[in-house]
């Protein structure tokens, strides 16, 4: 934990809870939509800027593809995703699937490396389903 712990408005721990209560690693819009059912006044801008705040804490993380919408994800520890290319879905990837960590980056790079953002990309089943139904 930081030493500085920004203090925590109760907008900003309903935006927390609510996302940790969720798997699907909501859009902001999303994040919106469940915030607002608790915070009916809350507005879309407030939404956004608590979680980048939540985000430069390393309370929650944010995942970012170009070309796609960003996403934030409640569970900050290390783990993977996997991204249809279809639908956008996002899930994570079983513990173990696969983990390959460079010990060797840091050193050639002169960073010091704080994580990684491995992402896997394909068809989720629904749309493998969809698109092998309409190939006949
Ligand atoms: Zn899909
Ligand atoms: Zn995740």
């Amino acid at each position: 934990m930081a030493e500085k712990i920004r203090s925590m408005t109760r907008q900003r721990r309903v935006i927390l809870q609510e996302l940790q209560k969720v798997t699907t690693h909501p859009t902001a819009d999303q994040v919106y939509d469940m915030v607002r059912k608790k915070l009916p006044r809350i507005s879309l801008a407030t939404v956004y800027r608590n979680l980048d705040l939540l985000a430069q804490d390393g309370l929650i993380s944010k995942l970012g593809t170009a070309g796609a919408q960003m996403r934030f994800d409640g569970n900050p520890a290390d783990h993977y995703h996997i991204r249809c290319t279809r639908c956008q879905r996002v899930d994570d990837l079983p513990a173990g699937a696969v983990m390959v960590k460079d010990k060797g980056v840091g050193e050639k790079t002169g960073y010091r490396i704080a994580g990684i953002h491995l992402e896997y990309n394909g068809l989720c089943p629904e749309c493998l389903a969809e698109v092998q139904a309409t190939k006949g």
